[in-house]
């Protein structure tokens, strides 16, 4: 049982989701902690993949039940949390887990785990290229995008309890900081 810990955090269209899969495609050894959560499911998305989609009653009942590491309503009535038994199934596999998690997730994570996690935020130089994002990726209503940018600046304050700091304006760059990063930390 000597898995570690690798969390990459940041706010919405920063990125990061596309460099958790380059990472996982890099470096064997990474697996994936796919998190419950009660939102619904985007077209592109695969239940027991992307998350294990759940409705909001099971998991206010998992809560009860203790069965999360952590768990955040990041957005209201929208709940993302990690399951202890997805965890331990990797480390049991002897597999180093890989988190893409919300930031406060990320930091609630990274105080229990010490050093055993590498906790890594995802940045831009500019609010204003998260908005492009987003826009371009049309997911969102006019009003969840609106929630996402305030949550995002928000969460910009928080990058200095990260282990590191990693801006994504060019992907490229991003991929290789975090893949450097990640195989000196595992
Ligand atoms: P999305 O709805 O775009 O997939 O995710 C919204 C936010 O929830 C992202 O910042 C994502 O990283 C975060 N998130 C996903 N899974 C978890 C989790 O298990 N715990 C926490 N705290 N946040 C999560």
């Amino acid at each position: 049982m000597n898995g570690k810990l690798i969390i990459l955090s940041a706010p919405s269209g920063s990125g990061k989701t596309t460099i958790v899969k380059s990472l996982l495609a890099k470096i064997p050894g990474l697996s994936f902690s796919i998190s419950a959560t009660s939102r619904s499911k985007r077209e592109n998305e695969t239940d027991g993949k992307d998350y294990y989609f759940i409705s909001a009653e099971n998991f206010r009942q998992k809560i009860k039940q203790n069965e999360f590491i952590e768990w955040e309503e990041v957005y209201p009535e929208r709940f993302y949390g990690t399951l202890k038994t997805e965890v331990e199934r990797l480390w049991d596999n002897g597999q180093h887990v890989v988190f893409d998690i919300d930031v406060q997730g990320g930091i609630n994570l990274k105080k229990k785990f010490g050093e055993r996690a590498l906790a890594l935020f995802i940045s831009v130089s500019d609010i204003k290229i998260l908005e492009q994002r987003l826009r371009n990726r049309s997911t969102e209503t006019e009003e969840s995008l609106k929630a996402r940018l305030v949550k995002a600046e928000e969460e910009m304050s928080y990058a200095k309890e990260f282990d590191k700091i990693i801006i994504n304006d060019k992907l490229e760059q991003a991929v290789e900081e975090c893949y450097r990063s990640v195989k000196e930390f595992i």
